[in-house]
Protein backbone atom coordinates (compact mmCIF):
# COMPACT_ATOMS: atom_id res chain seq x y z
CA UNK A 1 0.00 0.00 0.00
CA UNK A 2 2.71 2.15 1.13
CA UNK A 3 4.84 1.26 -1.75
CA UNK A 4 2.00 2.21 -4.24
CA UNK A 5 1.49 5.25 -2.62
CA UNK A 6 5.24 5.98 -3.49
CA UNK A 7 5.23 4.86 -6.89
CA UNK A 8 1.67 7.41 -7.61
CA UNK A 9 3.34 10.56 -6.17
CA UNK A 10 6.36 9.26 -8.32
CA UNK A 11 4.36 9.56 -11.61
CA UNK A 12 2.56 12.81 -10.56
CA UNK A 13 6.07 14.15 -9.87
CA UNK A 14 7.49 13.16 -12.81
CA UNK A 15 4.61 13.96 -15.40
CA UNK A 16 5.11 17.36 -14.12
CA UNK A 17 8.71 17.26 -14.75
CA UNK A 18 7.80 16.04 -18.27
CA UNK A 19 5.16 19.05 -18.57
CA UNK A 20 7.41 21.62 -18.07
CA UNK A 21 9.79 20.07 -20.10
CA UNK A 22 7.46 20.29 -23.35
CA UNK A 23 7.19 23.76 -22.58
CA UNK A 24 11.11 24.14 -21.42
CA UNK A 25 11.50 28.37 -22.30
CA UNK A 26 7.95 28.62 -23.20
CA UNK A 27 8.32 32.47 -22.35
CA UNK A 28 8.46 33.36 -25.77
CA UNK A 29 6.04 33.54 -28.56
CA UNK A 30 6.13 34.26 -32.23
CA UNK A 31 8.72 33.20 -34.00
CA UNK A 32 10.51 31.63 -31.59
CA UNK A 33 7.88 29.71 -29.10
CA UNK A 34 8.95 26.67 -27.05
CA UNK A 35 10.80 24.86 -29.13
CA UNK A 36 14.79 25.14 -29.45
CA UNK A 37 15.77 26.99 -33.08
CA UNK A 38 16.86 23.19 -34.20
CA UNK A 39 13.30 22.02 -33.60
CA UNK A 40 10.75 25.06 -34.57
CA UNK A 41 12.95 25.04 -38.57
CA UNK A 42 12.24 21.13 -38.60
CA UNK A 43 8.34 21.35 -37.75
CA UNK A 44 7.58 24.93 -39.38
CA UNK A 45 9.74 24.85 -42.64
CA UNK A 46 9.83 28.78 -41.83
CA UNK A 47 11.99 31.24 -39.56
CA UNK A 48 12.50 34.92 -38.96
CA UNK A 49 15.43 36.21 -38.97
CA UNK A 50 17.00 39.62 -38.48
CA UNK A 51 19.29 41.63 -40.40
CA UNK A 52 20.27 45.23 -41.41
CA UNK A 53 17.81 46.97 -43.99
CA UNK A 54 20.28 50.20 -44.55
CA UNK A 55 23.62 48.67 -45.33
CA UNK A 56 24.71 48.04 -48.28
CA UNK A 57 26.67 44.92 -48.95
CA UNK A 58 25.84 43.46 -45.88
CA UNK A 59 22.27 43.52 -45.14
CA UNK A 60 20.21 45.98 -47.30
CA UNK A 61 16.59 46.11 -48.82
CA UNK A 62 16.48 46.72 -51.68
CA UNK A 63 13.73 48.93 -53.37
CA UNK A 64 12.08 46.05 -55.61
CA UNK A 65 11.94 44.78 -51.94
CA UNK A 66 14.42 42.16 -51.88
CA UNK A 67 16.89 41.51 -49.66
CA UNK A 68 20.59 41.44 -50.60
CA UNK A 69 24.47 41.49 -49.34
CA UNK A 70 26.84 38.86 -47.02
CA UNK A 71 24.45 38.71 -43.76
CA UNK A 72 21.53 37.85 -45.27
CA UNK A 73 24.20 35.18 -47.59
CA UNK A 74 25.36 33.89 -44.43
CA UNK A 75 21.31 33.68 -43.07
CA UNK A 76 20.10 31.99 -46.18
CA UNK A 77 22.93 29.59 -46.37
CA UNK A 78 22.19 28.40 -41.81
CA UNK A 79 18.31 28.17 -42.90
CA UNK A 80 19.03 26.08 -45.68
CA UNK A 81 20.99 23.98 -43.34
CA UNK A 82 18.39 24.11 -40.95
CA UNK A 83 15.64 22.73 -43.28
CA UNK A 84 14.36 25.92 -44.30
CA UNK A 85 14.22 27.36 -48.18
CA UNK A 86 14.67 30.98 -48.22
CA UNK A 87 10.99 31.05 -49.52
CA UNK A 88 10.01 30.09 -45.74
CA UNK A 89 12.18 33.34 -44.46
CA UNK A 90 10.20 36.34 -43.56
CA UNK A 91 13.22 39.34 -42.69
CA UNK A 92 12.74 41.69 -39.76
CA UNK A 93 14.77 44.71 -39.46
CA UNK A 94 17.00 44.35 -35.88
CA UNK A 95 18.22 47.96 -35.54
CA UNK A 96 21.63 48.20 -33.39
CA UNK A 97 19.85 48.75 -29.94
CA UNK A 98 17.02 46.51 -30.84
CA UNK A 99 19.13 43.35 -31.22
CA UNK A 100 18.75 41.65 -27.92
CA UNK A 101 15.53 42.54 -26.96
CA UNK A 102 13.91 41.19 -30.21
CA UNK A 103 16.07 38.12 -29.11
CA UNK A 104 14.58 37.93 -25.92
CA UNK A 105 11.27 38.75 -26.82
CA UNK A 106 11.23 35.80 -29.51
CA UNK A 107 10.68 38.14 -32.18
CA UNK A 108 13.10 36.62 -34.63
CA UNK A 109 15.00 33.32 -34.66
CA UNK A 110 18.39 34.54 -35.07
CA UNK A 111 20.30 37.66 -36.02
CA UNK A 112 22.65 38.02 -38.58
CA UNK A 113 23.11 42.30 -38.17
CA UNK A 114 26.84 43.25 -37.86
CA UNK A 115 26.31 42.40 -34.62
CA UNK A 116 29.85 42.16 -32.26
CA UNK A 117 29.65 39.28 -29.82
CA UNK A 118 30.76 40.84 -26.61
CA UNK A 119 30.74 40.17 -23.15
CA UNK A 120 27.61 42.43 -22.01
CA UNK A 121 25.56 41.13 -24.51
CA UNK A 122 26.52 37.70 -23.54
CA UNK A 123 24.33 38.07 -20.53
CA UNK A 124 21.18 38.38 -22.97
CA UNK A 125 21.69 36.28 -26.20
CA UNK A 126 24.13 33.39 -27.42
CA UNK A 127 25.90 34.35 -30.21
CA UNK A 128 27.01 31.54 -33.20
CA UNK A 129 30.40 31.93 -35.06
CA UNK A 130 32.17 34.65 -35.28
CA UNK A 131 32.11 34.77 -38.98
CA UNK A 132 33.75 37.73 -39.85
CA UNK A 133 36.43 40.16 -38.06
CA UNK A 134 35.80 44.01 -38.92
CA UNK A 135 37.06 46.92 -37.13
CA UNK A 136 36.04 50.22 -36.18
CA UNK A 137 36.58 53.21 -37.99
CA UNK A 138 35.71 56.50 -39.18
CA UNK A 139 34.33 57.70 -42.42
CA UNK A 140 34.54 61.86 -43.21
CA UNK A 141 34.60 63.76 -45.93
CA UNK A 142 36.32 63.65 -49.06
CA UNK A 143 37.93 66.93 -48.73
CA UNK A 144 38.70 66.43 -45.16
CA UNK A 145 41.99 66.46 -43.94
CA UNK A 146 42.50 67.02 -40.45
CA UNK A 147 40.82 63.89 -38.59
CA UNK A 148 43.20 61.01 -39.31
CA UNK A 149 42.20 58.94 -36.53
CA UNK A 150 40.23 58.41 -33.08
CA UNK A 151 42.94 60.43 -31.07
CA UNK A 152 42.24 63.33 -33.98
CA UNK A 153 38.64 63.71 -32.57
CA UNK A 154 39.52 66.34 -30.44
CA UNK A 155 38.11 70.11 -30.18
CA UNK A 156 34.34 70.57 -31.07
CA UNK A 157 34.23 67.97 -33.96
CA UNK A 158 30.88 66.01 -34.61
CA UNK A 159 30.94 62.64 -34.21
CA UNK A 160 27.90 60.38 -35.21
CA UNK A 161 27.35 56.81 -34.09
CA UNK A 162 23.99 54.58 -33.75
CA UNK A 163 22.60 53.52 -30.66
CA UNK A 164 23.39 49.81 -28.73
CA UNK A 165 26.26 49.46 -30.68
CA UNK A 166 29.83 48.63 -29.72
CA UNK A 167 31.59 51.93 -31.87
CA UNK A 168 28.89 54.53 -29.82
CA UNK A 169 30.66 52.30 -26.47
CA UNK A 170 34.07 52.94 -27.64
CA UNK A 171 33.91 56.63 -28.19
CA UNK A 172 31.60 56.79 -25.30
CA UNK A 173 34.57 55.46 -23.07
CA UNK A 174 37.88 56.96 -24.59
CA UNK A 175 37.14 59.74 -26.37
CA UNK A 176 33.66 61.34 -25.13
CA UNK A 177 35.01 64.27 -23.39
CA UNK A 178 36.99 65.39 -26.71
CA UNK A 179 33.94 64.71 -28.90
CA UNK A 180 30.54 65.58 -29.58
CA UNK A 181 28.53 62.47 -30.33
CA UNK A 182 25.27 62.49 -31.72
CA UNK A 183 23.93 58.93 -31.06
CA UNK A 184 21.19 58.15 -34.26
CA UNK A 185 18.71 55.06 -34.58
CA UNK A 186 20.66 53.69 -37.61
CA UNK A 187 23.75 54.47 -39.53
CA UNK A 188 22.10 56.00 -42.98
CA UNK A 189 21.07 58.70 -40.95
CA UNK A 190 24.67 59.47 -39.82
CA UNK A 191 25.34 59.14 -43.98
CA UNK A 192 22.53 61.83 -44.44
CA UNK A 193 24.10 63.78 -41.17
CA UNK A 194 27.67 63.85 -42.89
CA UNK A 195 26.78 64.40 -46.15
CA UNK A 196 25.00 67.43 -45.25
CA UNK A 197 27.66 69.16 -42.77
CA UNK A 198 25.78 68.15 -39.89
CA UNK A 199 28.57 65.99 -38.34
CA UNK A 200 32.00 66.25 -39.04
CA UNK A 201 32.98 62.25 -38.94
CA UNK A 202 30.46 59.09 -38.57
CA UNK A 203 32.07 54.92 -36.80
CA UNK A 204 31.27 52.43 -37.03
CA UNK A 205 32.79 49.19 -38.63
CA UNK A 206 35.23 49.55 -41.38
CA UNK A 207 33.10 46.87 -43.66
CA UNK A 208 29.93 48.97 -42.84
CA UNK A 209 31.95 52.37 -43.64
CA UNK A 210 32.96 51.18 -47.36
CA UNK A 211 29.85 50.34 -48.37
CA UNK A 212 28.44 53.78 -47.61
CA UNK A 213 31.85 54.99 -49.12
CA UNK A 214 31.23 53.13 -52.72
CA UNK A 215 27.68 54.37 -52.36
CA UNK A 216 28.98 58.01 -52.91
CA UNK A 217 32.19 58.35 -55.08
CA UNK A 218 33.88 60.82 -54.69
CA UNK A 219 31.78 62.59 -51.31
CA UNK A 220 33.15 60.46 -48.65
CA UNK A 221 36.17 58.18 -47.34
CA UNK A 222 37.23 55.90 -45.09
CA UNK A 223 40.44 56.99 -42.72
CA UNK A 224 41.34 53.41 -42.87
CA UNK A 225 42.65 52.48 -39.24
CA UNK A 226 40.77 50.33 -37.67
CA UNK A 227 41.23 50.43 -34.17
CA UNK A 228 39.25 47.37 -32.68
CA UNK A 229 38.07 43.96 -33.83
CA UNK A 230 34.67 42.91 -34.38
CA UNK A 231 33.65 39.50 -34.33
CA UNK A 232 30.61 38.93 -35.85
CA UNK A 233 28.30 36.37 -34.40
CA UNK A 234 24.38 35.30 -35.11
CA UNK A 235 22.94 36.12 -32.38
CA UNK A 236 19.69 33.83 -31.17
CA UNK A 237 18.15 32.76 -27.73
CA UNK A 238 20.77 32.49 -24.64
CA UNK A 239 20.35 28.72 -23.78
CA UNK A 240 19.32 27.26 -26.98
CA UNK A 241 22.85 25.14 -26.90
CA UNK A 242 21.81 22.76 -29.52
CA UNK A 243 20.64 26.04 -32.23
CA UNK A 244 23.97 27.72 -31.32
CA UNK A 245 26.17 24.21 -32.72
CA UNK A 246 23.66 23.77 -35.29
CA UNK A 247 24.46 27.69 -36.27
CA UNK A 248 28.62 27.10 -36.27
CA UNK A 249 27.78 24.02 -38.20
CA UNK A 250 27.00 25.85 -41.20
CA UNK A 251 28.76 28.62 -40.85
CA UNK A 252 31.84 25.71 -40.74
CA UNK A 253 30.73 24.08 -43.61
CA UNK A 254 29.97 27.75 -45.44
CA UNK A 255 33.52 28.28 -45.14
CA UNK A 256 34.37 25.04 -46.73
CA UNK A 257 32.51 25.12 -49.78
CA UNK A 258 33.40 28.01 -50.79
CA UNK A 259 30.25 29.74 -50.39
CA UNK A 260 31.63 31.98 -47.66
CA UNK A 261 33.98 33.52 -50.06
CA UNK A 262 31.74 33.68 -52.77
CA UNK A 263 29.30 36.05 -50.81
CA UNK A 264 31.73 38.09 -49.34
CA UNK A 265 33.92 38.40 -53.10
CA UNK A 266 29.51 39.47 -54.32
CA UNK A 267 28.91 41.53 -51.63
CA UNK A 268 31.75 43.83 -50.36
CA UNK A 269 34.56 43.43 -52.60
CA UNK A 270 32.81 45.88 -55.06
CA UNK A 271 33.56 48.06 -52.23
CA UNK A 272 37.05 47.30 -52.63
CA UNK A 273 37.04 46.30 -49.02
CA UNK A 274 40.02 43.88 -48.29
CA UNK A 275 38.62 40.46 -48.09
CA UNK A 276 40.41 38.94 -44.71
CA UNK A 277 40.68 35.01 -44.06
CA UNK A 278 37.70 33.74 -42.03
CA UNK A 279 37.88 33.70 -38.56
CA UNK A 280 38.09 30.69 -35.85
CA UNK A 281 34.49 29.32 -34.51
CA UNK A 282 34.62 30.32 -30.56
CA UNK A 283 33.59 27.07 -28.41
N1 LIG B 1 29.52 45.62 -34.90
C1 LIG B 1 29.07 46.71 -34.12
C2 LIG B 1 27.94 46.32 -33.19
O1 LIG B 1 27.51 45.20 -33.19
C3 LIG B 1 28.66 47.90 -34.97
C4 LIG B 1 27.75 47.59 -36.11
C5 LIG B 1 26.30 47.63 -35.75
O2 LIG B 1 25.86 48.52 -34.99
O3 LIG B 1 25.58 46.79 -36.25
O4 LIG B 1 27.50 47.11 -32.39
Amino acid sequence: MRLNRVLQVGAVVMAAGLALTACGGGSGSGASGDKNLVQRAKDNKKLVIGIKFDQPGLGLKKPDGTYAGFDVDVAKYIAKQLGVEESGITWKEAQSAQREDLIKKGEVDFIVATYSITDKRKNDVSFGGPYFVAHQDLLVRQDNTDITGPESLTGNKKLCSVKGSTPAQNVKSKYAKEVQLQEVGKYTDCVTALLNGTVDAMTTDDVILAGYAAQQPGKLKLVGKGFTDENYGVGLKKDDADGKAAINKAIQQMEQDGSWAKALETNVGPSGYKIPAAPAIAP
